[in-house]
């Protein structure tokens, strides 16, 4: 579904992404690790296109969706993406928010859109919050309604990044049991996290970003659990 290929990211003097190759399948969860400032945020805010690369592709249903040719609206109608937190409209009240995209960009009907988005509010045990802001909300609701808000659109990749990292510590379960549902559904997800653990029960492929480059990838018992590169080693007796 999404390959990216030899992606090169230079902020002025600091060359983030030196060369990154990622290959995700479909219906396959890869999830990103690496320490912080390794470009895991570059790489997802590259494949979504909120930055332009310097070398390289991102191929996404074997479209090269960094040809400055391609409309990229209508490639980011594709995707779905999930920040650290700020994700919903302040302004909207939740149904809305989960509304907005199908509605506006999409042109569903608004009937149609508001039964599919209490639908999936109810999925996750948000109907009553519908009618609410999001400031009325704890953070891990907020997070599960942005989650819900990208699926709305029913995107071929979702791009998480560090979505988990704002919230409270009690919050965070729910927000990954929610993550563990959609890609059991099938979703095809690409994740940056700092939750082994979480990593290693749901990630298909672990990919360990490092100086620009992923520097080792492979399933989450080898990556996480028995890992070749000394690099990834270091990184990972240095969280746990
Ligand atoms: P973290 O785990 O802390 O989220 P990360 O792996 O997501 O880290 P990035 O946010 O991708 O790392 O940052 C990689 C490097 O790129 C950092 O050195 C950062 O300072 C730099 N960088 C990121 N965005 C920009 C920007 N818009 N302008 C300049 N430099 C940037
Ligand atoms: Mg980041």
């Amino acid at each position: 579904v999404l390959d990216v290929r030899g992606v090169v990211k230079t902020f002025g003097e600091n060359v983030v992404l030196r060369g990154v190759d990622l290959s995700v399948d479909e219906h396959r969860v890869v999830a990103l690790i690496g320490g912080s400032g390794s470009g895991k945020s570059t790489l997802l805010r590259c494949a979504s296109l909120l930055e332009q690369v310097d070398d390289g592709q991102v191929l996404l249903d074997g479209e090269d969706i960094t040809d400055p040719q391609v409309d990229a609206d209508a490639v980011r109608r594709r995707l779905g993406v999930v920040f650290q937190a700020y994700n919903l409209f302040p302004h909207l009240t939740v149904l809305d928010n989960v509304t907005l995209a199908p509605v506006r960009v999409h042109g569903r009907s608004r009937s149609e859109a508001t039964d599919e988005a209490r639908e999936l509010l109810d999925r996750i045990g948000l109907a009553d919050k519908a009618g609410e802001y999001p400031d009325r909300l704890s953070g891990g609701q907020q997070q599960r309604v942005a989650i819900v808000r990208a699926l709305a659109v029913r995107p071929r990749v979702l791009l998480l990044d560090e979505i988990t990292s704002a919230l409270d510590p009690e919050l965070v379960g729910e927000v990954l049991r929610l993550v563990r549902e959609v890609a059991t559904q099938g979703m095809t997800i690409v994740m940056a996290t700092h939750e082994m653990g979480f990593a290693k029960q749901v990630a298909d492929t672990v990919c360990f970003l490092d100086q620009g480059v992923v520097l080792e990838s492979g399933p989450p018992a080898q990556v996480l659990g028995d890992p070749v590169e000394p690099r990834t080693r270091q990184f990972l007796s240095r969280i746990i």
